[in-house]
């Protein structure tokens, strides 16, 4: 499972744009050593990276939608966009795409905003 540019470059922007592309891991080591730490119980607030929580969301729906070939399969974000044509009912996106980008970005922003890591947007002006 490894996600397609377009798709990676539009996960990253969603989290630029919700004024967390600070807390992103720096590098490609670094996001492996998160994601180590994740995996190990070690992980905390100061090296939680959105990018990589999203990513872990998209990949756990494909995983959810397509089982274990999941892992075979190219980008999740694609294959997902193949198998659902539309976004759930109730759901605020208008595309299936928003709802599989915008909807973990939204997710994360408001864990964020939650755990103190983050500020609402527009909140860094009053
Ligand atoms: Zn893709």
């Amino acid at each position: 499972m490894k996600f397609c540019q377009p798709h990676w470059d539009a996960l990253r922007e969603a989290i630029e744009l919700r004024g967390l592309g600070h807390l992103i891991a720096a590098n490609g080591r670094e996001a492996a050593a998160r994601t180590v730490a994740d995996l190990t119980g070690d992980d905390d607030l100061a090296n939680y990276d959105p990018l990589m929580d999203v990513h872990w969301m998209i990949a756990s729906r494909a995983m959810g939608v397509f089982g274990i070939a999941a892992l075979a399969a190219g980008c999740p974000v694609c294959e997902l966009l193949r198998a659902l044509p539309s976004p759930p009912d109730g759901f605020r996106y208008a595309t299936n795409e928003q709802y599989l980008i915008d909807g973990p970005a939204d997710a994360v922003q408001q864990y964020c905003i939650e755990h103190g890591i983050a500020q609402p947007l527009g909140s860094r002006d009053l």
